[in-house]
């Protein structure tokens, strides 16, 4: 499934964005009071390909208006997850020192880039999109994430640049995701369930932690199993690399036909 990442400075339109291309197709929310009212996370459906969304804005509530390493870092890591990044702008405003800076970052990662100048909400404001050209992307789209003006191009430009189409082998597996609490014994069981050191991970906190996948059979029925390697409660996590374990469980989850659900009676 293609990743598709929303970045840009605060109070750019990002979550609105967000908001107005899952609309009520959201199939992940995720809602923690105190942390971000923002959903992060949410799968779409555009002509037959589906494809991740994810706000990375929604994830730090507080973003400044100078570029923190903080903001560095989820950009960063927005990018390495990213197969296309959606760079959002404030016509409006116009040109912000914040938006070279962050551009200045999506033009060292060899991605594609959607530059989306946001906040045009009439015909005449068009012209303003023109401001940005000096970012150096290849094209700029004047939107209005509000009103929905310029929405339908960027869908349809999101689909011409996902990455090449693997056609999805539909298997009899039967999907099942482990989930618990770090240290609940995910990886324990996955082993035992396969009787094979699979299923090893590195548990130094703050290292990337990619799902762990094995498959097996059972009287006669094809299974995979999915490690999801802790679920952290999301209002604990506080690292983009979290995060991101965070999206792929959910995505493991809404893959899975069976979720298994593991506590440590300890
Ligand atoms: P984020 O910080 O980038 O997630 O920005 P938000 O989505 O929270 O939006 C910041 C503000 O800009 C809010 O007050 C929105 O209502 C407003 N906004 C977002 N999109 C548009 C738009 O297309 N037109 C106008 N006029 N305002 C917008
Ligand atoms: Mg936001």
């Amino acid at each position: 499934m293609a990743t598709v990442v929303i970045v840009g400075r605060k109070n750019v339109g990002k979550s609105t964005l967000f908001n107005r291309l899952t609309g009520r197709r959201i199939s992940v929310v995720y809602k923690e009071p105190g942390v971000t009212r923002d959903r992060v996370c949410g799968e779409i459906n555009w002509r037959g390909r589906t494809f991740d969304l994810i706000d990375t804005g929604g994830f730090y509530p507080d973003e400044s208006d100078n570029l923190t390493s903080q903001i560095n870092r989820q950009i960063d890591y927005g990018i390495k997850e990213a197969d296309i990044v959606l760079f959002v702008v404030d016509g409006r405003i116009g040109l912000h020192p914040v938006d070279e800076e962050i551009a200045g970052r999506l033009r060292k990662a060899n991605k594609r880039i959607i530059l989306l100048v946001n906040k045009i909400d009439r015909n005449q404001d068009i012209g303003r999109a023109n401001d940005f050209t000096a970012l150096g992307f290849e094209k700029v789209f004047p939107i209005s994430a509000e009103g929905g003006f310029g929405l339908g191009d960027v869908m349809e430009t999101i689909h011409d640049n996902m990455p090449g189409t693997k056609t999805i082998r539909r298997t009899n597996k039967i999907n099942i995701v482990i989930l618990g609490r770090p240290n609940s014994g995910k990886s324990t069981l996955l082993n035992s369930m396969i009787k094979k050191d699979r299923a090893i991970v590195d548990e130094r906190p703050g290292t990337t932690r990619d799902l762990v996948t094995a498959e097996f059979s059972f009287e006669g029925k094809n299974f995979q199993i999915v490690d999801t390697c802790g679920l952290r409660r999301i209002s604990r996590v506080r690292e983009s690399v979290e995060f991101y374990a965070v999206v792929r469980s959910l995505r493991a989850i809404n893959a899975a036909d069976i979720a298994v659900l593991l506590f440590d009676v300890t």
